[in-house]
């Protein structure tokens, strides 16, 4: 053989071995059959390439085609030898059969045409075939296609003679698989598109095939993406999972895994959320091993169980934790404090009179007011920390002790320094502040919601005192639980009529005469023991109790007078103490006017005694509600004057029709020059606005003397009688009537 020849055969087997590789790797599935059936058509190849060549080497002139066609009759592909004019048409047993005709006919020109899937035999048909490749197809008797591949190739020297010798390759197989292997493509693409699932494989984890769906989903430019790329689409936050999705091993165990992953389209669009079902295959002896899976989009339904979580863990109203949030990562740090040793702050805080900033400036300032101390307490918190709302106007901040103890009382000053700042614009008159209560993790309980509980206690301790900042102490315990018995206790003291009123006579000190009764309540327990007010009505106001304290107060008051005056005692004021709680009821009014009703009292029969302190938390608002009472025609005593800003000056803006001077100024009047003073000048200014004066506390006939020569209007005090209950003080009409 000559060396272009050999030269032309490698070549040959070079570029069919490419081929084969290259189906092979498309269609991982069908490599070993084809590679199987490449290598076998190679071999019989070699092997008459080798016997020719043997022949032709011996005796060139000598060779027989005869000898020739003995040799390939029963080889295991299709061969034919056929010469350019057709003379000398020969096929073996393969094709014979292939074709389904007998050996005689299969050395005519139609025979020929139909192997070689030629409609004449014509140069052009003929050039086609000698050109070296060319595919034919042709149907046997039982109509099964068969489709070949023809090897052509010239030889020369067959006595004289040139002969072709076609070499089949039979695709019939390959081209149903093909076909299948197609529609199974197509399926599959169809399949992902219509469940919207993207899918990429790489069999290097460097490059992926990606699906048509993933092609869509992504807007990529092409099915092949490289993993430096896909990456890049990932928000950066999910990365490192995706990265040790890449890297990971778990070929062994053949386990799928789930991550999930914001991922962006190539044009920049915005991330959406995905769930990537991974997968690690083996190499096999006649596969790659694979990487790859499915991507789902779940948007809708990450973005709904967001939702979900935010309703479930975030407030409202300050859009910060709020108590479930606080109490789950509580218990977290407070884990990590126990374990790695850190110690953490817990302060509970409670916007001062937040009912009152609320009923004054309305429900959207009361929000706005919670809104901006919930971003103060943001700019405390501290990595493991946390802010947050955990019901009304109170408040939680957690945050890293860093072993200052006196960290939390200077931090709740700072909060309440911040808050402060808030007063201004509609905010200008009202006092904002707040009361804390702190305790350490993990000394102060057993659990997050035990050191919390006990920040509340200190909280509480701080006995409703605006501003108070008090740190917890175990013995705190006991008085806490003192007040929480008395709470419960006062509760049933109230169904069970256990209140009474009782009445302080107030004197007119020109004509000596009763002119009023304070109602102050009592409560009487059922072995007789009197309790005065000053043991239960903090306590009442702080658990909420105090609404139904002063609904009895008030309907009593008023039922008594009108009882009295319907017995033809003399006409008098029957006054009654309101609270800022009460007093700052949107109905106030209407509660009013419904216990004057229903008792049958007339209004200038009642008078209401308001506190300095209460009167001038929010003075516009007080204002406001005074105004209301002074319109149904009840009159209004400021009381315990002296003992709160005393200043002179809101007497000017206040709807009062009575001071009670307070007795402190009273009780050593009678030597206290300063004292005398005061109370002088208080009574003149008065005066000059025509509101009365009221002493409170008069124990003795020379402060009485002392004060109605300073001009005072009227007295009260045990000089005249202490509190006492009604049938008591019918008796006093007869001595004062
Ligand atoms: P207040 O309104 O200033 O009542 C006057 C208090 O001074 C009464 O004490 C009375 O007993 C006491 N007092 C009167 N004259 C004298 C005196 O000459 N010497 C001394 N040492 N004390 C005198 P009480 O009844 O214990 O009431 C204390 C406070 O409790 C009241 O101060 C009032 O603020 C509150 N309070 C009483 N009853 C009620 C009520 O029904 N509702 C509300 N919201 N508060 C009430
Ligand atoms: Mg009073
Ligand atoms: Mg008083």
């Amino acid at each position: 053989m000559k060396y272009g020849n050999i030269l032309a055969a490698s070549l040959a087997i070079c570029l069919s071995t490419a081929l084969v590789v290259a189906f092979s790797f498309m269609h991982p599935e069908y490599s070993v059959l084809v590679i199987g059936v490449y290598f076998i058509t190679v071999i019989l190849m070699s092997v008459i390439v080798f016997i020719i060549s043997k022949i032709y080497t011996k005796n060139k002139s000598s060779v027989d085609s005869e000898d020739f066609v003995r040799v390939i009759e029963n080889l295991d592909s299709e061969f034919i030898v056929w010469s350019d004019d057709f003379t000398y048409i020969r096929m073996n047993k393969r094709i014979r059969e292939l074709l389904d005709i007998p050996l005689e006919e299969s050395c005519g020109k139609d025979a020929l045409k139909k192997a070689l899937g030629l409609p004449d035999l014509s140069v052009n048909s003929l050039s086609l075939v000698t050109a070296g490749k060319h595919n034919a197809s042709f149907n046997t008797k039982t109509n099964k296609t068969v489709s070949i591949t023809w090897s052509t190739s010239l030889f020369k020297g067959f006595k004289k003679r040139s002969l072709y010798l076609s070499t089949g390759f039979n695709i019939t197989e390959i081209k149903k698989m093909k076909i299948n292997l197609a529609s199974a493509n197509d399926f599959f693409n169809s399949s992902m598109e219509l469940a919207e699932i993207g899918v990429i494989m790489s069999t290097d984890r460097k490059k992926y095939a990606a699906s048509s769906e993933t092609v869509r989903m992504f807007g990529l430019k092409s099915n092949s993406i490289s993993v430096k790329t896909f990456r890049s689409l990932i928000h950066p936050n999910d990365r490192m999972q995706f990265d040790s999705a890449v890297n990971s091993d778990n070929e062994e165990s053949g386990e799928i895994k789930k991550i999930e992953l914001r991922i962006k389209k190539t044009d920049g669009a915005s991330y959406r959320w995905y769930s990537f079902r991974y997968k690690s295959i083996r190499a096999t002896d006649n596969t790659l091993p694979l990487f790859g899976g499915a991507l789902l989009d779940i948007n809708e339904e990450r973005e709904k169980d967001m939702l979900i979580e935010r309703l479930a863990y975030i407030d409202e109203v300050t859009e910060i934790a709020n108590r479930n949030r606080l109490v789950s990562i509580g218990q977290e740090t407070y884990e990590c404090s126990r374990t790695l040793g850190y110690s953490y702050w817990i302060i509970a805080l409670d916007i001062d009179r937040f009912h009152i900033i609320n009923d004054t400036c309305g429900y959207e300032n009361g929000n706005y007011i919670l809104r901006n101390f919930a971003h103060i307490l943001y700019k405390f918190v501290t990595p493991g920390g946390l802010a947050a709302r955990i019901s009304g106007d109170n408040f939680a901040l957690v945050f890293r002790g860093y072993g200052d103890d006196d960290l939390p009382f200077r931090t709740a000053k700072n909060i309440q320094e911040e808050f402060a700042k808030l007063a201004v614009d509609e905010f200008a008159a009202v006092n904002l502040s707040c009361s804390a209560g702190f305790s350490k993790m993990p000394d102060d309980g057993d659990s997050f919601l035990n050191v919390m509980e006990h920040a509340e206690f200190a909280l509480k301790s701080g006995g409703g005192q605006p501003g108070s900042i008090c740190g917890y102490e175990p013995s705190m315990h006991d008085s806490i639980i003192g007040v929480n018995e008395l709470e419960k206790s006062l509760a049933l003291a109230i169904d069970n009529n256990e209140l009474q009123l009782f009445y302080q006579p107030k004197i007119d000190l020109k004509s000596g005469k009763i002119m009023g009764v304070e109602a102050l309540i009592r409560w009487i327990k059922p072995d007789g023991t009197v309790i005065t007010p000053d043991a239960f009505v903090p306590i009442a106001e702080r658990s909420r109790l105090i609404g139904k304290i002063s609904e009895f107060v008030l309907n009593e008051g008023c039922r008594q007078n009108a009882l009295w005056q319907k017995l033809g005692y003399p006409n008098i004021v029957m006054s009654i103490n309101f609270t800022s709680a009460d007093f700052y009821q949107n109905d106030l009014k209407e509660r009013v006017l419904d216990a004057l009703v229903r008792t049958d009292l007339d209004a200038k029969w009642l008078e209401v005694e308001l506190t300095e302190t209460l009167a001038l938390s929010d003075i516009d608002y007080a204002v406001a509600q005074m105004n209301k009472l002074r319109d149904l025609g009840v009159k209004l005593a400021m009381d315990d004057f002296g003992t709160g800003y005393s200043s002179l000056s809101y007497l000017q803006i206040l709807p009062i029709t009575l001071l009670k001077l307070d007795r402190s100024f009273i009780t050593d009047i009678q030597h206290d020059n300063i004292a005398l003073k005061i109370v002088s000048a208080v009574i003149s200014i008065a005066k000059s606005k025509k509101i009365k004066t009221i002493a409170e506390g008069i124990e003795n006939p020379e402060q009485e003397d002392i004060l109605r020569k300073a001009g005072c209007d009227y007295g009260q005090g045990y000089y005249y009688g202490k509190p006492m209950p009604a049938e008591e003080l019918e008796k006093l009409f007869a001595k004062f009537g």
